[in-house]
């Protein structure tokens, strides 16, 4: 192995530990919001942030690097489905992107292990002066549901995906994925 490789392989490491490091801290505020309150609104099926994604999704090699092991677990067919939706996503009205790895028929994710970091935060943090929260969650804090909610803090989230790297659009990872050989089928 070049020295150039072995040290690829490194920064590789330090970032996927960070990405593991980001996913327990999130997992454990996700955890303290949920305990507070045995109703909370997310859940399996509950989809409407999936089909109102503000934009295409972004993210980082270390969560794409995730993201790709899971769309290896699909089966084929789905998998090319992901694909194929995701190529059209650039067509898609600002505001009203659906997710290409949302599963239609059950409201379900079908990477939900491997998803993106702000699938992970969304509904639980807020950035300083912007809520984060979909309509159903913002309609209960408007009705004073949530007052003693003690929700995460965005802009740490941001600060340290940052330190990730630069990010690029799920459909530009796509393209240059060759490792599934599904990019040929996509063109
Ligand atoms: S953020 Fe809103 S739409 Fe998304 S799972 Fe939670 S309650 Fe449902
Ligand atoms: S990756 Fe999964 S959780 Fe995230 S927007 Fe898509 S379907 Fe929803």
């Amino acid at each position: 192995m070049t020295t150039q490789r072995i040290q690829e392989n490194e920064a590789n490491d330090t970032v996927t530990n960070a990405l593991q490091s980001l996913h327990i801290d999130i997992d454990a505020r996700v955890s303290a919001i949920t305990a507070t309150k045995a109703d909370w609104p997310c859940r399996r099926g509950c989809d409407g942030c999936c089909h109102r994604l503000a934009q295409i999704p972004e993210l980082t090699e270390a969560e794409w690097r995730l993201l790709q092991t899971g769309l290896k677990a699909l089966a084929p067919d789905v998998r090319q489905d992901v694909y194929q939706k995701a190529a059209t996503l650039s067509t898609q009205t600002p505001r009203k992107i659906t997710c290409p790895m949302l599963d239609i028929t059950t409201g379900s994710c079908l990477v939900y292990a491997f998803r993106p970091v702000a699938c992970r935060t969304y509904g639980f943090y807020v950035e300083r002066d912007k809520g984060l929260y979909c309509s159903t969650i913002e309609a209960l804090v408007n009705e004073g549901e949530f007052f003693h909610i003690v929700w995460g803090n965005h802009d740490t989230i941001n600060r340290r995906i940052a330190k990730l790297g630069a990010p690029r659009l799920l459909v530009d990872w796509m393209k240059i994925d060759t490792s599934t050989n599904i990019r040929k089928e996509v063109d």
